[in-house]
């Protein structure tokens, strides 16, 4: 499948077809903390990259074959790059009966024609990390095009025009965007938004810069007191082990790893399992106690703990 991965099952969306319409890795971002790595093409021009037609074909395909309850745009960086979204959001409807979601960086909500093709689905997920021009910079690296008031502006005017669900995603890094002062700046954008929900996340994937450290649980906890009363926490570990648990990845990897001690890069090559999942896998794993990491001649291998 090219466009499509999944059928994923995630706490918040059930279960969740990917749908991913951009060369790896397109963003207007390069945040620190980001699991894809650098962003290789940072960009704010919108571009049809592939067919529509063929993606169209393949989600509809798999749509008949699952019993989906949304169908995501997210995935090799931010799908409204993509100048085929809002059409393929309207054929998707129309030809599917799922409910369409998108994950957004929030970044290009200023222009109107994007806010105006998301207006079709049935759930937004817009990231809020920075609400200060300096964190910003700091953390999101945005295209030197991007301009802060106008994508907070944007973000706001969206969340207040839009009817569907709308879930703010907060990801914070320690030291970065977690200070009181900049939760209070959070605050403030918040209460000019209309959202359903608001859910507080940290580092929880290898992120793109070391420096990107995540918080504890208890720390993420603690902030959703400070924000308003609908935010929550979310509970990243457990939420990779249901999402890995689904892929059966964690499963393929431990037994090909019983057998041999295997590097990530092995791994990819004889399950056809992408980096960034593996890792996760392992991770699980590891955590687990079912596996462990050695080093050999400068290369780590992972070997299952028999
Ligand atoms: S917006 Fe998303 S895809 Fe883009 S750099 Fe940030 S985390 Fe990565």
């Amino acid at each position: 499948m090219r466009y499509t991965y999944g059928p994923v099952a995630s706490r918040r969306l059930g279960l969740s077809l990917g749908v991913d319409i951009l060369p790896h890795k397109t963003c207007s971002l390069d945040c620190i903390y980001c699991q894809l790595g650098r962003t290789s093409d940072l960009t704010i021009e919108r571009k049809s990259f592939f067919p529509r037609e063929e993606i169209l074909a393949e989600v509809v395909e798999i749509a008949a074959q699952n019993n989906l309850d949304y169908i995501t745009f997210s995935g090799s960086g931010e799908p409204t790059l993509n100048l085929d979204i809002g059409w393929l959001i309207r054929q998707i409807k129309e030809k599917t009966d799922r409910k369409m979601a998108v994950l957004t960086n929030s970044s290009l909500l200023w222009m109107l024609e994007v806010r105006e093709e998301l207006m079709a689905t049935d759930l937004v997920v817009p990231s809020l990390d920075a609400a200060t021009e300096g964190v910003w910079r700091r953390l999101n690296r945005p295209h030197p095009d991007l301009e802060f008031d106008k994508v907070i502006e944007g973000l706001v005017t969206f969340a207040n025009e839009y009817s569907g669900n709308l879930w703010v995603e907060i990801l914070l890094v320690k030291g970065v965007n977690d200070s009181s002062e900049h939760i209070k700046a959070l605050r403030r954008v918040l209460s000019r938004m209309r959202y359903t929900k608001i859910h507080l996340n940290t580092v929880v994937r290898p992120p793109s810069e070391g420096s990107a450290v995540a918080l504890s649980y208890g720390e993420l906890e603690e902030i959703t007191k400070l924000l308003p009363a609908d935010t929550e926490a979310v509970l990243p570990f457990r939420e990779k082990v249901k999402q890995i648990s689904a892929h059966g990845e964690a499963e393929r990897i431990l037994a090909a790893i019983a057998r041999r001690p295997m590097t990530i890069k092995q791994i990819e090559q004889s399950l056809g399992i992408p980096q960034n999942r593996s890792k996760a896998a392992l991770e699980v794993l590891i955590a687990e106690g079912k596996a462990k990491l050695s080093i050999h001649e400068d290369e780590a291998f992972y070997e299952a703990i028999q």
